[in-house]
């Protein structure tokens, strides 16, 4: 497959366009494109469908964000255009709002360039090759594993083409004949009173071919549900809700088809420590009110368990949040990273010796603090 363009790219406006400039710029492009006004054109059709792929996902509030951050692989199975499965089949709901106004005939078109396959479906050839069911996995992976990435082995149960008749659904010998209760055509004719009802035939269940001698293993089904294990790449920065398509591990398609995929949807669990807003970690840290009042050097403890070098400034208070800078999320498939914040907070000593104490007396009569402060707001607290 051809690399493929950014959709900003592809609707020609800028990164962060409005809801409505891409609207606008994708109508424009839709308009000019349109496979109506460029008959036998394969360049505009090839044009109109990219639009309207980057279209599908820039006006997709989901999706738009996704894209932003990860690219083509924050979508759905890679972002495929009508690879069946998963994504798409919603995708062209508010054609009529787009197009409203501008006359009939458009929506045929619609239908003739992407809802017929897919709407037609059901009436089509049963024996046409299909697409197999893209399945979900669901996948509990820790806060750590999530912000440096892991490999992790899952097992999973998905249909595959029977070994024993490599799908075909005939034992040694068998064979796919035509079905003598509706002579092939799939269809029955039943009289229901006065009138005639066309029904799918319940023998060959609508596909005009019986086996006669099924195999054995799968019944005639040509496939077999087998268990398997595949060992999975999680990327560094992955967030919660991320989906990861492994390609061809949905279940077998049928009369040839190709596979569906498996669809890893990943949940990270949360930390005890650490909490992380988009490529951000935040962690709160005690220190003494003589380090927050005198500076100190301290040292941090990471996520990933190194001990980094802080210079506590003289003069923190309480709540402060400080920033060191590269010490958060990697940025997915990027070399750049978000940064750690970290909270202070300050801890008073609730037991002192008697010379701490006759310390802090001496020190409080150097302070001469006022016995009767002003209220200040609560929001000041937020250093
Ligand atoms: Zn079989
Ligand atoms: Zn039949």
């Amino acid at each position: 497959m051809a690399a493929k363009r950014d959709y900003y790219e592809v609707l020609g406006v800028q990164k962060g366009a409005s809801a409505d400039e891409i609207k606008k710029a994708y109508r424009k492009l839709a308009i000019k494109y349109h496979p109506d006004r460029n008959p036998g054109d394969k360049e505009a059709e090839e044009k109109f469908k990219e639009a309207t792929e980057a279209y599908e996902v820039l006006s997709d509030e989901k999706k738009r964000p996704l894209y932003d951050q990860y690219g083509f692989a924050g979508l759905d199975g890679g972002g495929g255009f009508g690879g069946g499965g998963f994504s798409g089949s919603h995708a062209f709901h508010d054609f009529s709002d787009l197009f409203g106004g501008m006359g009939g005939g458009f929506s045929d078109i619609f239908e003739g360039i992407f809802g017929g396959s897919r709407s037609s479906s059901r009436s089509r050839n049963p024996n046409a090759p299909e697409q197999g069911q893209s399945l979900r996995y669901d996948l509990d992976i820790s806060f750590k594993d999530a912000v440096y990435g892991t490999k992790a082995e899952i097992k999973f149960s998905h249909n595959e083409a029977c070994s024993d008749c490599h799908g075909s659904g005939a034992a040694a010998g068998g064979s796919r004949k035509t079905c003598s209760a509706c002579g092939g055509s799939g269809q029955i004719r039943r009289q229901a009173g006065f009138f005639a009802v066309q029904q799918t035939c319940p023998t060959c269940r609508g596909a005009g071919t019986v086996i006669d001698k099924p195999c054995a293993a799968c019944r005639g089904s040509g496939v077999q549900e087998k268990s398997k294990r595949v060992t999975l790449s999680i990327p560094a920065g992955v967030d919660d809700g991320k989906r990861i398509a492994i390609h061809g591990e949905g279940d077998a398609g049928k009369n040839g088809g190709p596979a569906g995929d498996l669809i890893v949807v990943l949940h990270v669990e949360p930390h005890t420590y650490f909490e992380r807003s988009g490529q951000d970690l935040y962690c709160a840290v005690p220190v003494t009110m003589v380090q927050a009042a005198l500076g100190e050097t301290i040292f941090i403890t990471t996520l990933d368990g190194k001990k980094i070098e802080f210079k506590l400034p003289a003069g923190t208070q309480n709540g402060k949040l400080l920033r060191i800078k590269n010490e958060g999320v990697p940025v997915f498939n990027t070399t750049r990273k978000g940064d750690l914040y970290i909270k202070i907070l300050v801890q008073v000593p609730s037991r002192l010796s008697s010379k701490q104490k006759e310390l802090l007396e001496e020190f409080s009569r150097l302070d001469n603090a006022s016995t009767s402060p002003n209220p200040v707001p609560l929001s000041s607290l937020n250093g």
